[in-house]
């Protein structure tokens, strides 16, 4: 079928209308900021102009403000194979998984090691080595590379912090075999959803997972910065410290008590005062997406990452490009990457052409497969502009060449 005759019969066609896009732009990018889903603008505007502006502070009970966080880690629940009050919306993906670390060693006493990997999203290790520079030499961090994290799990091993979906390649690991091998060494699991919920079929309980962190403005489409979340499955939540000891995790924040007594179950890894407008952003992008079947979004996703593998084809060996994600479709997420020597600058040429991927350091094109807002037509149309911009040499100004803050 040509990519026209696929976009007439997507079961998912009828969402990419529910989207701001703008005209003239292919939107490769929806895997690191969400496209805006237009319930989102009249949600926000009325939870400035209704809930903040006439409610006032009697919205944190009247129009649920207090409940959010819950409410809405209950929705991500049912995107990642969780039950509700296993999830929680707050603070950011790099807050909670200094919250995860810290609970998986205080399930894990009498172990030294954090484990994680190289090339990992950077973040998530910067987060380990800050954790292990406060512990003062208690805890320390080991890095392997990919394909030796599995082995590296030793009887010292306290937790392993790994993402299920590379962030440069778009590689899926094995979840419930990282997580028997881990539990068979007597280690506690972290993972790193941000670039798996929504995208891929999370089943977090059932691989016995222990804890889990992700990101609410990629695929979850909850705008720029929007509140990240945790996952601490239901059997851990008893005795997992969250180390972050705000007063919104307290057991009863508006007691005031001066002891510290965390609350039951999930909401413990609150810290602070919810986010309450990037909340409200938040649930319309998780509403949005549950509307859609997990099992189209994901097929989707494999029909448009081989069209765009078969596309690239006759352009990979005349100009260089080298796929950097698996070829076999079902160990890759949706989102495909290509290594190239110039790749900052193609990228920066394809944008001025109205295809907007992005480039991650060193040598990487990364373009997301959204399935929800792309269209066969405009991952096939992509490449073609790829390939004028390569032919015609387009990429090559020295403006292309300057990089930006945000890549
Ligand atoms: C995007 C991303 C993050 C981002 O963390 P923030 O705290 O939201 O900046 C963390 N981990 C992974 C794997 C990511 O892809």
């Amino acid at each position: 079928m040509t990519p026209h005759e696929l976009d007439a019969v997507d079961p998912l066609a009828r969402f990419r209308e529910r989207f701001i896009l703008p005209e003239g732009v292919i939107y490769l990018d929806g895997n690191s900021l969400g496209p805006l889903p237009r319930a989102t603008v009249d949600a926000v505007a009325r939870t400035v102009t209704n809930e903040w502006g006439e409610g006032l502070i009697g919205s944190w009970t009247g129009a649920g403000w207090v409940e959010a966080p819950g409410r809405i880690g209950d929705k991500i629940a049912r995107l990642i194979g969780a039950e509700p009050g296993e999830v929680v919306a707050c603070d950011s993906t790099s807050v909670n998984a200094f919250k995860a670390l810290a609970a998986a060693l205080s399930l894990n006493p009498g172990r030294a090691t954090i484990l994680s990997e190289r090339g990992n999203f950077p973040t998530d290790v910067y987060m380990i080595e800050g954790l292990a520079a406060l512990s003062g030499g208690a805890i320390q961090m080991r890095l392997v590379d990919p394909e030796a994290l599995e082995a590296a799990i030793d009887e010292d091993t306290a937790a392993v912090l790994v993402t299920q979906v590379n962030y440069k390649t778009g590689r899926i690991r094995d979840m419930a075999e990282t997580t028997r091998i881990a539990h068979a060494k007597g280690a506690v699991t972290i993972w790193d959803l941000s670039h798996s919920a929504g995208s891929i079929p999370v089943a977090l309980n059932e691989a016995r997972a222990d804890l889990a962190i992700g990101c609410g403005y990629k695929f979850l489409n909850g705008g720029p910065g929007a509140p990240a979340w945790i996952y601490v499955a239901q059997r851990h939540q008893g005795a997992a410290h969250p180390a972050l000891t705000g007063w919104f995790g307290h057991a009863r924040p508006f007691d005031f008590a001066d002891e510290y007594e965390p609350a039951e179950g999930i909401a413990r890894f609150q810290c602070g005062t919810p986010a309450v407008l990037g909340l409200a952003a938040l649930e319309c992008g998780v509403d949005g997406l549950l509307e859609a079947d997990m099992a189209d979004l994901r097929a989707k996703a494999v029909a448009l990452g081989e069209l765009f593998v078969r596309a690239m084809a006759p352009l990979c060996e005349p100009h260089g490009f080298v796929l950097a994600s698996p070829a076999d479709s079902a160990l890759r997420a949706s989102q495909i990457s290509y290594a190239h020597p110039d790749a900052y600058a193609i990228v920066q040429a394809l944008i001025a052409r109205g295809v907007i991927g992005d480039f991650r350091a060193p040598d990487i094109l990364r373009f997301g497969l959204t399935p929800l807002t792309l269209r066969h037509a405009d991952v096939a149309r992509s490449v073609e502009i790829l390939g004028e911009v390569m032919e015609r040499g387009e990429w090559d100004r020295a403006e292309y060449r300057t990089r930006k803050a945000v890549t």
